[in-house]
């Protein structure tokens, strides 16, 4: 999931003609306060914490300013702030608005329906989680035709517009749309949309661009998000990789297997630390780089859960001795195998060969692997 930071969601507003406030953004307080002082930052200014966590407002990341010095001293009081667990590096800097209502809008996409949804409320500038159900509009939108004028209309009388303003909703929903498709979004907010005068304005900005499109979008490549160091790795060397908080590490080949292993350990009594999945591959090198992330992840004991079909146990045993012995020996691992499918007698012998503790039955293997690790939690 690329979740962005407001400015650069807003960048994107400005591309498909989202009206928004004027600003800029800036890296340090006497960035922030030049900003003000040449004017190109109009006062009074809002001086905003660019964090992906919401609550901005409330939570004293977002703060006004009236001379460079006060953007100055905002800028200052908000730099290096831990934001809910985010550190804060950057700041956008904007016109104050005079605002007259705060409205909602937003599109996503419901997947129960498999359609994107248009969501809009005259009730914005708080989360919509808060929002009661009533004050919501929610509309289905078309994938082909997209937002269409009737449409348009029973949002512009659920937001309470009418004549300029309403117009401007046209537009601005036009932009919304075709900026939710080119971009490969799953989620374009805009809470609050502010009245203003005549007009609308975004003055915030939430866009969250679809994982699985990432790869036509190499522009947000170095946008770091909440991946551990060793997940990192892991998603270049193309590994499905999770760290958790327990001390066990599973193996396991198909996501349902690892997802089922996680639930049997945890059923027994284990702590799942870390879980990797294999998926289909045998190839020997990847399967060493899948140990040695696994060895970093250092935890007390590993159940590898595997099961052969296609590729046939004693393939997948020889690529697991393998790998195995080319973990350092200071980074090995208490090692637990369960092994079923074609070939499984094969599998286990190699297994066992090589000093594995290999239990075919799921509940002896995932107490074995239990107790490597130094018993119940
Ligand atoms: P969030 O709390 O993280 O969602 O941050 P927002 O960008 O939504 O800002 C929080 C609130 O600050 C908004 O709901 C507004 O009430 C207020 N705010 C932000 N910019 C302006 C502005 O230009 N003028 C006024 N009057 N209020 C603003
Ligand atoms: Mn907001």
């Amino acid at each position: 999931m690329v979740k962005l930071a407001e400015w650069r969601g807003k960048e994107l507003f400005r591309k498909y003609g989202v009206p928004l406030p004027r600003g800029s953004v800036a890296r340090s307080a006497a960035e922030a306060e030049s900003l003000a002082r040449e004017g190109l930052v109009p006062l009074p200014c809002v001086v905003k914490a660019q964090v992906l966590a919401g609550g901005r407002g409330k939570g004293g990341a977002v703060r006004f300013a009236l001379t460079p010095e006060g953007a100055r001293a905002a800028a200052e009081a908000i730099l290096g702030l831990d934001f809910k667990g985010e550190k804060v590096r950057e700041l956008l800097l904007e016109e104050k608005l005079t605002i007259a209502r705060e409205l909602y809008l937003s599109l996503t996409l419901d997947r129960s329906a498999r359609v994107p949804i248009l969501i809009a409320s005259a009730r914005g500038g708080v989360e919509i989680e808060s929002v009661d159900d009533v004050d919501i509009e929610r509309i289905p939108v078309h994938p082909f035709p997209g937002i269409a004028a009737y449409e348009k209309r029973r949002i512009a009388r659920t937001l309470g517009l009418t004549a300029a303003p309403a117009q401007a909703l046209d537009r601005l929903l036009d932009a919304l749309w075709k900026l939710f498709q080119h971009e490969d979004a799953e989620l374009v907010e805009i809470n609050p949309l502010a009245v203003v005068g005549d007009g609308l304005v975004a003055v915030d900005a939430k866009v969250i661009i679809e994982d699985d499109a990432a790869f036509r979008h190499p522009e947000y490549s170095e946008i770091r998000d909440d991946r551990t160091p060793l997940e990192e790795i892991a998603r270049e060397k193309d590994i499905a990789f999770v760290q958790l908080d327990g001390n066990i590490g599973v193996i396991a080949n198909g996501a349902g297997l690892t997802m089922a292993t996680l639930d049997v350990l945890q059923e027994f009594g284990g702590r799942p630390g870390v879980f990797l999945d294999l998926g289909g591959t045998d190839d020997p090198r990847k399967v060493t780089e899948a140990f040695l992330l696994m060895a970093l992840a250092k935890p007390k004991a590993v159940f590898l859960n595997i099961f052969g079909g296609v590729t046939r146990c004693d393939t997948v045993a020889k690529g697991l001795v393998e790998a195995m012995k080319r973990v350092p020996a200071s980074h090995r691992f208490p090692l637990v195998a369960r092994i079923r499918g074609n070939n499984e007698k094969e599998g286990i012998e190699i297994l066992r060969g090589a000093g594995i503790i290999a239990i075919p039955t799921l509940r002896e293997s995932a107490q074995a692997v239990i107790a490597a690790a130094g018993g119940k939690a």
